[in-house]
């Protein structure tokens, strides 16, 4: 019974960015530090058991991401190919937000079907708020194929948390976008959380900086509190940020994929 609510998870490093402390935390002169390269990793998950896969997030368009200044280690649908993720109708995508890094290769899954939380939908797209600042963190072209999605019924939208599957629940966590969510995934080590962009690096949890693109800095400090809570209780032994470049030292390389792919939460690692 327990091996069919546990899931095995893959994390997949497909893109990099090498960049500045300034670059990465929001009005970084105020707390005066000086500033030091850094660097982003871009990730998207595969959660799955024998039942079920659950893809997280497709990641950025390796030519979105070469406009913007991104590195593709390898192509996601590669990555897809590579570790056998079936772009089938019984394939869940959950979508933690719509930024161009996380929706970017929807349009090349023909027939899976798609999660995201109706406050993202409805931010960017049911009712759109017209902000330069936000709005250039999406590509609209992107945006238009989710509307294309829910009008054939592949788009499912979730109003509040809730258990995706047995073994894996979606959490809301806004504050970085309004509709952004978070895995709380059952493995074999226990409770693991994939924070996706509710966190985007250790630092931003652990010294309460936020990330420089932020919706909603005060829904930012509750998703936090939501975070330590789950860490601090116990409920989850492992925060996933979602590009927090020092995973790929702490995990056990993927078989199928072991240059950009660590295992999380396998009791066989
Ligand atoms: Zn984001």
């Amino acid at each position: 019974m327990l091996a069919h609510s546990t899931y095995d998870i893959a994390a997949v490093k497909y893109g990099a960015l090498a960049t500045m402390r300034s670059d990465v935390f929001l009005n970084y002169a105020d707390y005066r530090e000086s500033d030091e390269p850094t660097g982003l990793s871009y990730y998207f998950w595969v959660v799955r058991n024998g039942d079920r896969v659950v893809l997280v997030d497709t990641g950025f368009d390796p030519a979105v991401g070469a406009r913007r200044g991104r590195t593709t280690l390898i192509d996601p649908f590669d990555a897809w190919t590579a570790l056998g993720v079936p772009d089938e109708e019984d394939t869940t995508v959950v979508l933690t937000h719509a930024h161009y890094d996380h929706i970017g290769n929807v349009r090349r899954l023909k027939r899976a079907r798609f999660v995201m939380a109706a406050a993202e939908y409805d931010f960017w797209i049911s009712r759109p708020r017209q902000q330069r600042i936000t709005r250039q963190v999406i590509e609209e072209d992107e945006l238009a194929v989710l509307a294309e999605l829910r009008a054939s019924g592949r788009l499912t939208l979730i109003e509040d948390s809730q258990e995706l599957v047995p073994g894996i629940d979606l959490l809301l966590a806004p504050g970085h976008t309004p509709g952004q969510l978070m895995l709380h995934v059952q493995t074999a080590e226990g409770g693991v959380l994939l924070a996706a962009d509710a966190i985007h690096v250790d630092e931003e949890l652990d010294r309460r900086m936020p990330f420089r693109h932020m919706c909603d800095i005060v829904a930012a400090a509750d998703s936090y509190e939501i975070v330590d809570h789950l860490r601090t209780s116990g409920a989850v032994t492992h925060v996933i940020a979602g590009h927090e470049p020092s995973l790929m030292e702490r995990f056990p390389t993927h078989p199928a994929l072991p240059e950009h792919t660590i295992v999380l939460g396998s009791s066989a690692a």
